[in-house]
């Protein structure tokens, strides 16, 4: 998909009757929420049935359920789409049930930068990006056979956290790793995780300003793991360990944090380093993006992840966070999409954010 068929599909639309679309998942109760408190329709795509659930949250249903067979279906009814003036905004699981490589297909105008993706999901082009941003990322072990300290493993597009684990030693790595399945080994950074959320607006100057446009901090979170986060419950890690019962990393929910003030600086710094490198190797990283941090003893910020979309973790902040409170009232990251999108339409500034 290039731009010039996106900026094309974009001249046929009508800009009064723009409609927000997403996969009715992961974060669609807040986009719908949002879209609807900025005055735009909503569709939702479901696969199969409309998904019952919705009708016990009225301000978070779409007008309209788009009902697809399965998801690569929704490459089939793009025509219909365009027509109802869609917008997509993709998030982790729109992506993740589509494929990233149907994702990037996908003939209709999506918000964000589609070109991120793969920046994203090979952790060695992750790490040019984020370390080319001058973060610390935890330390990469190259060979097991190293393994002298605490290090988790992860197993390339495992989603969720699933399957990874804990290591402290060679041994312990080979009596664990799945054999033939791709894996990285990263130090287990100690501390305390933030998940933050930012938006890169390249359209507008009113926040914290970077060379080209600006950045605000939405809001936090930290999230729930199973087991890990409840483990303890039962005995020590290394107790359980010896039994056999190792801790898995799976995520079920998200709870609110804020963080000592006092680290702030360095949150925007973090953010301003990884727009102004996205800007250099891929046209920008725009709209929302999470970086997925454990914080030292030492009050220094370690990054393990970039997530370059609306994440999970704004969910706690349907009507406003800590941070977002200070910027309007009442703002999701839901909501802020849409604003953009508003405001971008406004200006006939459409392409310079949806890809
Ligand atoms: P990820 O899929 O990379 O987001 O990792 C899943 C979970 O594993 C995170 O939410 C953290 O709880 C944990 N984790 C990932 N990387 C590290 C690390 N380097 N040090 C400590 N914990 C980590």
């Amino acid at each position: 998909m290039t731009q010039k068929n996106i900026n094309d599909m974009l001249t046929s639309y009508d800009k009064k009757n723009l409609t927000i679309c997403t996969v009715c998942s992961h974060s669609s109760l807040q986009i719908f929420n949002g879209a609807r408190k900025e005055g735009f329709k909503t569709i939702g795509i479901s696969v199969g049935e409309k998904k019952k659930f919705y009708d016990a949250f009225p301000l978070g249903k779409p007008d309209e359920f788009f009902i697809v067979n399965n998801y690569k279906d929704i490459l089939k009814c793009t025509e219909e789409l365009r027509e109802k003036n869609a917008i997509i905004i993709p998030h982790g699981s729109f992506v993740e049930y589509l494929g990233a490589d149907k994702f990037l297909e996908l003939n209709l105008p999506t918000f964000g930068n589609r070109n991120v993706l793969s920046w994203e999901s090979d952790r060695k082009k992750e790490r040019i990006w984020l370390e080319g941003a001058g973060i610390t990322m935890p330390q990469e072990i190259k060979d097991p056979k190293f393994i002298d300290k605490p290090v988790i493993v992860k197993y390339h597009g495992a989603k969720g956290g699933k399957g990874f684990f804990i290591a402290k030693t060679y041994e312990e790595f080979k009596k664990r790793i799945k054999k033939g399945k791709p894996y990285t080994i990263q130090e287990f950074v100690m501390g305390t995780r933030y998940y933050l959320h930012y938006f890169y607006s390249p359209i507008q100057d009113n926040a914290y300003k970077l060379k080209k446009g600006s950045l605000q901090l939405l809001s936090m979170d930290r999230r729930d793991e199973t087991t890990i986060d409840e483990v303890q419950r039962l005995g020590s890690i290394a107790e359980l360990e010896e039994l056999g019962i190792h801790p898995t990393f799976v995520v079920t929910g998200n709870i609110p944090i804020v963080m000592r003030e006092s680290l702030l600086p360095q949150v925007f710094k973090m953010g301003e380093g990884v727009v102004e490198k996205s800007l250099e190797l891929f046209g920008g990283v725009i709209g929302s993006f999470c970086l997925e941090t454990v914080v030292t003893e030492d009050l220094e910020f370690k990054v393990f992840e970039i997530s370059a979309r609306i994440v999970a973790g704004t969910n706690p902040y349907i009507s406003g966070s800590p941070y977002s409170e200070l910027i309007q009232s009442n703002m999701s990251t839901g909501r802020r999409i849409a604003q953009e999108i508003k405001y971008a339409s406004k200006k006939n500034l459409l392409d310079k954010i949806l890809t």
